[in-house]
């Protein structure tokens, strides 16, 4: 009866929180592992030119083989570093070690893209990041034009000053800035004027729904293109898995792509030969 159901449904529901919990705790101690044993490592998406096919840049993307993190990506372990503070060693640790591998590209195999680097939102409250990124920069003698930074639209908070001022600092040091998974927080739309943004992202799942029936979702390629024309931005697709979203995004101005269609993320091995194939 319902009663009982209920009673079952109570217990199934503390079990679930105990369960979320406990894997929290083994993320968040994987993390905390990986900075002291060093078990994090990068690998590196290409992101190619939709006018001539070359490659135009490299996304950076954080990996960690942490024994409590088996099988758990990013977008799992992230959420939990920013919730336990770990997000800002975690970053200046991705930052480091991206610097030192495009410093080996750039000197040793002719590399002249742009590095593309994600950092959490946490950052835009952190008034010493620019700071860092300066210091690391010139560490590294890393030109800034080389480095972009991806930042996910959802983490700007409309009227947010401290944002807008971390972005400006950002975009002093000479480096670009991408709004990272664009069109998945609508906020950004009338707040764009206010940031010094070069690039917008699609989101893959619109890229994804370019076909599709459902709702306006299947237009949201066109609208954030002509967007981006409008500010003089320049638009990468995100999550191009087949011919006919590059022959779509080709068509209609997109200027750069990435996807499992174009490429996988790579080992920095399987990146040395592609760019020096
Ligand atoms: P993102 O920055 O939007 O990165 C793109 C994600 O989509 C990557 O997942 C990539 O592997 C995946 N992807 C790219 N093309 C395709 C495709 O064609 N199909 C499918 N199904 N997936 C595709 P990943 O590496 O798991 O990263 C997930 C998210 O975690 C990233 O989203 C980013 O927000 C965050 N992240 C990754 N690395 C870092 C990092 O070093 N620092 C910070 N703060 N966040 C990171
Ligand atoms: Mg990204
Ligand atoms: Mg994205
Ligand atoms: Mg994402």
């Amino acid at each position: 009866d319902a009663k009982h159901n209920g009673r079952n449904g109570f217990r199934f529901f503390t079990q679930n929180i105990a369960e979320t919990l406990r894997q929290r705790q083994l993320i968040e101690k994987g993390l905390r592992l990986a900075l002291s044993e060093h078990h994090f490592f990068l690998v590196y998406m290409p992101i190619f030119d939709c006018k001539d096919n070359t490659i135009a840049a490299v996304e950076v993307l954080l990996r960690c083989e942490s024994p409590e993190l088996q099988g758990i990506g990013p977008d799992q372990f992230i959420p939990v570093a920013e919730a336990s503070g770990l997000i800002k060693d975690i970053d200046l640790w991705v930052i480091n070690n991206a610097l030192q591998a495009l410093l080996i590209l750039q000197t040793e195999h002719k590399f002249k893209g742009k590095f593309c680097i994600n950092i959490s939102g946490v950052e835009l409250h952190n008034e010493a990041f620019p700071a860092k990124v300066k210091h690391l920069l010139s560490y590294y003698n890393i030109a800034p034009e080389s480095v972009e930074l991806e930042v996910t639209e959802t983490a700007f908070v409309a009227g947010d000053v401290t944002c807008v001022e971390t972005l400006k600092a950002l975009n002093k040091l000479g480096i670009s800035l991408a709004l990272d998974d664009f069109g998945t927080g609508f906020t950004a739309f009338s707040q764009l004027i206010h940031y010094p943004a070069d690039c917008l992202k699609i989101d893959r799942s619109f890229v994804n729904d370019l076909f599709s029936e459902r709702e306006a979702r299947n237009k949201m390629v066109m609208v954030i293109q002509n967007l981006a024309k409008l500010y003089g931005l320049r638009v990468i697709a995100e999550g191009v898995e087949n011919e006919a979203q590059l022959a779509y995004l080709k068509e209609n101005g997109c200027d750069w792509a990435q996807g499992y269609y174009l490429s996988r993320p790579l080992s920095w091995e399987d990146l040395l030969v592609l760019l020096n194939s």
